[in-house]
């Protein structure tokens, strides 16, 4: 029993190495990713659940590394965030969405929206690119209520006052804000009463287990029917079945984002499927 643990120790910081490396790696190369275009944007559409029209989407993150493929945004988002990289990045990709949402407006109507998520760093220091981005908007004529910004309840839990402040500026400015991975935090409720909320993102765990679970069921509905009486519209993430689909209609969910309507997909892709839906 004894050799056993002092293996698996072993094996434990050898693993615990090979982390720290592969991290280490990640980091120089994710320094030269956005210079040398290796990051790109797939936008997963969101649609209104009673016409499943596409109404918004949600920017999501991708790295196509040179050598080792593609690597999931959980996997680098963290690095950057611990390193300093990551205004550039968040900058970058707001940038980004403000050309593709000017465009798509002018061909397809004036009411998309791109979500963009934001990460709690962000939000922390007093001059970072959060701040710059309402004179970002002025300055290459983007509307603001093309945007959203999504939050997760762990940014609120390092939360100052310094941060609703800024979410209040957003808003009065007509930026929406969203809170994103609704119901997995600890106070989900008690944020609602301190900081301005347009949108709730049901976490995708509920929706996951709705069908199985019955409490999983009970707490969407609950989430929707609170939501509603608040003037806050919902949108349910990861609706992968019609069976989902039809629950969540019923029980008057606004918006549902998920594998069901359609993965995320290059913005080119994304493009056809307005285009297809604007022939309809
Ligand atoms: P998130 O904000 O909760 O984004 C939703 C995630 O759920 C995305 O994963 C999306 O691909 C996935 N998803 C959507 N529909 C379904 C479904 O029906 N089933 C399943 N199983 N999954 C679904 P992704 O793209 O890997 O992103 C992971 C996380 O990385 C995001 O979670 C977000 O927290 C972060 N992230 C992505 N892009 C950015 C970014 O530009 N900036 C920052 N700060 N974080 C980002
Ligand atoms: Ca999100
Ligand atoms: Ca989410
Ligand atoms: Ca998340």
């Amino acid at each position: 029993a004894k050799a056993a643990r002092k293996n698996s120790y072993h094996y434990y910081t050898k693993a615990l190495r090979d982390q720290a490396l592969k991290r280490m790696g990640l980091l120089s190369d994710l320094r030269t990713a956005i210079d040398e275009g290796q990051l790109f944007i797939e936008y997963q559409p969101i649609v209104d659940i009673q016409t499943k029209s596409i109404v918004k989407a949600e920017a999501l993150i991708r790295w196509h590394h040179p050598s080792r493929g593609r690597i999931a945004p959980d996997e680098f988002i963290g690095i950057a965030e611990e390193f300093g990289l990551i205004s550039e990045i968040s900058n970058w990709v707001f940038a980004q969405v403000c050309t593709k949402v000017k465009r798509w407006r002018r061909h397809f109507g004036q009411f998309l929206q791109i979500s963009v998520n934001t990460s709690p760093k962000q939000y922390a220091d007093s001059d970072t690119c959060i701040t710059h981005w309402l004179q970002y908007l002025l300055d290459t004529n983007t509307p603001a209520n093309a945007i959203v910004l999504e939050i997760t309840e762990n940014l609120l839990m390092e939360g100052d006052d310094r941060i609703s402040e800024k979410l209040f500026q957003f808003r009065q400015a007509g930026i929406d804000i969203a809170l994103d991975d609704f119901g997995t935090g600890y106070s989900s409720i008690s944020y609602l009463k301190k900081y301005p909320t347009d949108l709730i993102k049901i976490d995708r765990s509920f929706v996951n287990s709705m069908t199985e679970v019955s409490n999983d069921k009970v707490l969407c509905e609950a989430i929707i029917v609170m939501a509603k009486k608040l003037g806050i519209s919902v949108v349910a993430e990861g609706i992968e079945t019609k069976e989902q689909h039809y629950i969540l209609s019923q029980m008057g969910c606004d918006f549902g984002q998920g594998y069901l309507y359609s993965r995320p997909v290059d913005a080119e892709s994304f493009e056809g499927l307005l285009i297809a839906q604007h022939r309809q």
